[in-house]
């Protein structure tokens, strides 16, 4: 049997009997939600894989993508849910393959009310444990830095792109933080802060659809009526110790739109 009718089968078969594989019958395209399919020869594919019609062979390396867009109507309507609503759907949620490695889901915590909201991309490893979010050694360079804006961590909000932690710290792929966007669509709409700052590049891709946060951080732009602002994730200013200031600047143009006094840089 070819390679693709054999992967073409395994997928019907699973189709047939999970509910978290995909398969669009005229494209051939493939949605993995959960798990990684096996298949003969030892070929996986991991989560949200696409396999492009114009790349099925018959032999040797089939090329893959990665899926942009999930049906629609597998997507959770949050518009009427509360807080403790979603927490509730999230503790339980098994859309995206994320739920089989988390120990926790991370909803989000701070002021339901605050001014400042503050988004990245996903739980690490201490905050899959602790099921709270930017509590490691980047969740201390965040407090610092939320600090340095005049404002203690209850006083922001800090969520996610995803609510469960990606494999080895990956970023999340397009069909798990689609899955998951609803859950922080609806934060964003009810907490409804003046400044949202996103943290690195994940969430500028998934909220604003823009890549490239070394150019565009520092610019503002516009979430929903609410002014958004990207900067530097504080895992990479870890790394880069030299982007701090940059990203403090960044900081400070979130600062005087909240009518906060700026510091200088010494005392951060
Ligand atoms: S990451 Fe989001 S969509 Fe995926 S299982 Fe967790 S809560 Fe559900």
């Amino acid at each position: 049997m070819k390679l693709i009718d054999e992967i073409t089968q395994l997928i019907k078969e699973e189709a047939g009997s999970s509910k978290h594989i995909y398969l669009d019958n005229e494209t051939k395209e493939v949605f993995f939600l959960k798990q990684s399919a096996k298949i003969s020869q030892d070929r996986s594919f991991d989560d949200g894989v696409k396999i492009p019609k114009s790349s099925h062979k018959e032999s040797g390396d089939v090329d893959i993508m990665r899926k942009q867009h999930v049906p629609k109507e597998s997507l959770i309507n949050c518009s009427n849910l509360s807080f403790e609503q979603m927490q509730n759907e999230i503790n339980n949620c098994k859309r995206c393959g994320l739920c089989d490695s988390r120990t926790n889901t991370v909803f989000g915590e701070g002021n339901p009310k605050a001014e400042l909201m503050f988004i990245g991309e996903g739980p690490g490893r201490d905050e899959d444990e602790q099921g709270r979010p930017f509590v490691g050694k980047s969740g201390q360079l965040l407090t610092k830095m939320i600090n340095a804006m005049g404002y203690q961590r209850e006083d922001v909000y800090i969520a996610n792109i995803v609510k469960c932690r990606p494999p080895n710290n990956r970023a999340p792929l397009p069909n798990e933080a689609e899955f998951c966007l609803p859950f922080l669509l609806r934060q964003i709409e009810i907490i409804n802060p003046k400044v949202i700052i996103l943290l690195g590049a994940v969430p500028l891709k998934y909220l604003l659809n823009k890549t490239g946060i070394t150019k565009i951080h520092g610019e503002w732009f516009d979430f929903n009526g609410i002014k958004t602002i990207a900067s530097f994730h504080p895992a990479f200013l870890l790394r880069d110790p030299r982007q701090k200031k940059p990203a403090w600047e960044d900081l400070q143009k979130a600062m005087k739109v909240l009518g906060k006094s700026a510091k200088p840089l010494s005392e951060n």
